[in-house]
């Protein structure tokens, strides 16, 4: 069998033929297969901007685009561009079928590169396929292009909104999930975690969309909350655990860092030191020696230790099953905390009383939304911007994002088998 025949099965253009293929080098690490690529006799040029063909005018320098390699050899075409003499544009490059624009890479070959960024990191791909990282950035974001342009948007009636941190803590941004039971996946992403943020977000769904919302998660962020009841007040909002979760965890970081510094200034064992995981963690995901900790923690009367048990009493406030009850327990936990003099976790208390009924939706909406979709996804987008490290831009995260979470439509072809 030829290669001929092989690359006819995978990568047939109409209006192409493959001519000579060699193989060059000697030593089995660098050897490259190079494949002529002509025009078949008689064709027309098409033009790169209206997609029209037209006569040709003269030929360009021979352009190389780098194919899905073989059995680890480099393969490239080989192809003597054209320009054609459009009737509305003018002389213009010709449009070929095996890559975009000005692109280097075949599609095919982007696709490929693009399958492997989903399961390694950028710049792991680059060094395995020895390319560059911008080509591997340039795959990726081909295909999140390709996707978000196919992609479907019915049935979106539950959301999820989050921020993430990136950069060193320095800069936010807002990420929207959808998170319908039968559907979850990244919908959108906006710099920064502004009103005008979220105003873009429910620019980009459309009035129409808005309108099918039901459901709505979200943390008690203000600019949050106003823009959703502006443009989606219809649906119902919930404040979800993870956000509030969260909010405490940070309480009791706080309290702790104080307490730490005061019990070292105070010339006292230095007892909080190395216990931070233990005070974040739920008490079931402890290990051996984490609980020993806990215990020697919990013999010391602390700010720490008390803000710790507020937590965790509050753990027992997601196990109601009526709003009603469940808006008395808040109420109890609230009054006591805020006897506790423990500032940060006041705080946290005057916040959930703001914002009571939200809370409480997260019970009319039981069942409805699953309840560990908006902390899961925000796992893995915290992983995935790390995973991108390297090529850090916003947009480079963005597209990273959707090209991870986005579960973006891919076309049906040869090169899948990544
Ligand atoms: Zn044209």
């Amino acid at each position: 069998m030829q290669l001929k025949t092989i690359l006819h099965h995978i990568e047939r253009h109409r209006s192409f033929v493959y001519g000579e293929i060699r193989l060059i080098g000697d030593a089995p690490g660098d050897l490259v297969l190079e494949v002529d690529v002509r025009p078949r006799a008689n064709s027309r040029p098409v033009c790169s901007r209206c997609h029209r063909p037209g006569p040709g005018y003269d030929t360009l320098a021979q352009r190389r685009f780098q194919f899905v390699p073989l059995w680890g050899i480099l393969v490239y075409f080989l192809y003597v561009m054209r320009r054609v003499h459009c009737e509305t544009c003018g002389v213009k490059v010709e449009e070929v079928p095996w890559a975009v624009g000005r692109h280097r890479i075949t599609t095919s070959y982007a696709w490929f590169l693009a399958g492997w960024a989903r399961r390694l990191s950028w710049i792991d791909v680059a060094r395995v396929f020895h390319t560059s990282g911008e080509t591997v950035f340039r795959s990726v974001d081909m295909a999140v292009e390709w996707g978000r342009a196919r992609m479907s948007m019915a049935g979106i009636t539950a959301i999820g909104m989050d921020e993430i941190l990136w950069q060193r803590g320095h800069k936010y941004l807002t990420v929207v999930y959808q998170i319908n039971e039968e559907c979850k996946r990244l919908l959108w992403v906006g710099q920064d975690r502004r009103t005008k943020t979220l105003l873009r977000f429910f620019q980009w769904l459309g009035r129409e969309r808005s309108t099918l919302l039901e459901f709505i998660c979200s943390d008690m962020w203000k600019p949050y909350l106003q823009v959703i009841a502006k443009k989606a007040g219809h649906a119902v909002h919930v404040v979800d655990r993870f956000h509030i979760m969260s909010h405490m965890s940070k309480a009791i970081d706080e309290i702790r860092a104080k307490e730490a510094r005061r019990l070292k200034a105070d010339g006292c064992e230095p007892v909080l030191k190395r216990t931070r995981w233990c005070l974040l963690k739920r008490p079931e995901n402890l290990t051996e020696r984490q609980e020993v900790t806990l215990g020697q923690l919990l013999a010391y009367n602390l700010r720490t230790v008390r803000a710790y048990l507020l937590k965790e009493d509050f753990q027992g406030f997601w196990n109601y099953v009526s709003p009603t009850w469940a808006g008395k327990f808040l109420d109890r936990w609230c009054t006591r905390t805020m006897r506790s003099r423990l500032e940060p976790m006041q705080k946290v208390a005057r916040m959930l009383r703001r914002h009571r009924e939200l809370i409480l939706n997260w019970f009319r909406a039981k069942g409805t939304i699953s309840t560990a979709t908006v902390e899961g996804f925000h796992n893995k987008a915290k992983l995935t911007t790390r995973r991108a490290y390297g090529l850090r831009s916003s947009r480079t995260v963005e597209v990273a994002l959707y090209h991870t979470l986005g579960k973006l439509p891919e076309p049906v072809g040869t090169h899948r088998f990544c």
